[in-house]
């Protein structure tokens, strides 16, 4: 007998026979003898038709009340999920946030969890057999009692802070794809399924655009030491749950020395969400860095990119950096207020740019990584607008056009097609 939470997103619950379907994963699992926490997401497309209607309601809306607003999505699935199960005889309840409860801070709509006690869960588990289904997303803040969420993509997260509430053996993502892919399968058709990720990776892949995951629920679960599998809902419920390799179809994210087979490069991943801003005849001289970068930081700007250029003349440089696109035209309008203190000579905006990043533990150890991804790309007629590395990850922002051809170009040149 195992402890699980399964996790189920949004086209896994997007109607009444998915969630049939997602019933039957769940009582395979409750048959089999298992003590069975299931995470539901909002049905697909219901949280974006939520968050657009507060938009239409007031672009400048109340965060508390947008909360109250995009966490009845998941009220709804985790009901029905319940119901369905109660018609198949399983002894199921549904759990809000606030019933668990799941604590978080007070930033709205971005939320982050603060505590969850598992003791009554897992005691209805003993004394009740009792399935929990939980709300994902959702919380209730600490301070104030209020409802709350975890941004979007959360329920990966309430997931991961369940599983280690409840001391789980295993935490099951399923989704509509059956595992985590060397890049996004649906830009690449050759992207091939990954066996293994280590945390770090992942967290990488995740921060950097690769949507399988929320990059929180990564980090709680290396932090908390929680093994996820990634898998697809969309597999027969009922066929028996093995391959070749004694496991059904998916992904494990895990520690990095579990993992016996490393690749130098393991996936590509890329964001459209990011913007480019170039100060021209910047003084080069101390302080000017933090005269630009302050004000930013002051703004709550996230900067991510930075590139210094080294001036021919000692006297004036080129500073060019990112900023999330949605943070765009905010931060053009603080550098601007901050003119006079920075001193430039013009600034120039991009909006149009993606940033594409080759993530692979092995980078550690290997030499050229970098340089590969260069040349690959120059073949290509690609231009590079900036670069950013760090251990394992090489960050290359190119125009949106190229987003395509460039991942497909790396994708193959590190040898990753299938
Ligand atoms: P859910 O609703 O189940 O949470 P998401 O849409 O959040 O599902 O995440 C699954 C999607 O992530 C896939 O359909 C796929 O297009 C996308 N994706 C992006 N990068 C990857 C990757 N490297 N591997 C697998 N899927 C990826
Ligand atoms: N329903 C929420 C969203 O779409 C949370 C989730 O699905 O993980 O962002
Ligand atoms: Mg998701």
């Amino acid at each position: 007998m195992a402890r699980l939470v399964m996790k189920f997103g949004g086209t896994s619950v997007a109607d009444i026979e998915r969630i049939r379907n997602v019933a039957r994963h769940v009582k395979r699992e409750v048959d089999a003898g298992h003590e069975v926490a299931v995470v539901v997401s909002a049905m697909s497309g219901k949280t974006n038709e939520l968050v657009a209607w507060c938009r239409d309601a007031s672009p400048m809306h109340d965060a508390r009340e947008y909360d109250a607003v995009v966490a009845s999505g998941e009220q709804v699935t985790s009901g029905l999920l319940a119901i369905v199960l109660q018609g198949m005889g399983i002894t199921a309840r549904s759990w809000q946030g606030w019933q668990l409860p799941l604590y978080t801070d007070g930033t709205h709509a971005s939320a982050r969890i603060k505590g969850l006690n598992g003791e009554e869960l897992i005691k209805r588990f003993k004394e009740r057999k009792e399935v929990a289904v939980i709300a994902g997303f959702q919380g209730i803040n600490q301070e104030t009692g209020r409802i709350s969420t975890l941004g979007r993509g959360g329920s990966d997260t309430s997931a991961v802070a369940v599983a280690a509430a409840v001391h789980a053996d295993r935490c099951d993502i399923y989704t509509d794809v059956d595992g985590v892919y060397t890049t996004d399968p649906r830009i690449v058709p050759k992207a091939q399924r990954l066996e293994a990720v280590a945390f770090e990776e992942m967290l990488e892949m995740a921060s950097l655009g690769a949507k399988v995951l929320q990059v929180r629920s990564v980090e709680l679960a290396m932090t908390q030491k929680v093994r996820l599998f990634v898998r697809s809902s969309f597999d027969a419920p009922d066929a028996p749950q093995v391959d070749n390799k004694g496991r059904p179809p998916g992904t494990l994210i895990c520690d990095e020395e579990e993992i016996v087979e490393n690749q130098i490069v393991t996936g590509i991943a890329f964001s459209k969400d990011e913007a480019q801003i170039a100060l021209r005849e910047v003084a080069d001289k101390p302080g000017v860095a933090a005269a630009i970068f302050g004000p930013l930081a002051a703004a709550h700007i996230n900067v991510d990119m930075i590139v210094q250029n080294v001036s021919a003349d000692g006297k004036k440089t080129d500073i060019t950096f990112t900023v999330p696109v949605a943070e765009f035209a905010k931060a053009k309008a603080t550098i601007e207020k901050a003119k006079s203190k920075i001193g430039f000579a013009s600034m120039e905006g991009y909006s149009d740019v993606v940033k594409v990043s080759v993530i692979g533990v092995g980078m550690r150890s290997h030499a050229g990584v970098a340089a590969t991804a260069f040349r690959s790309l120059a073949e290509k007629g690609i231009n590079i607008r900036v670069i950013s590395t760090s251990e394992i990850k090489i960050s290359i922002l190119i125009d949106a056009a190229y987003t395509e051809l460039a991942v497909r170009t790396l994708h193959s040149v590190y040898g990753l097609d299938g």
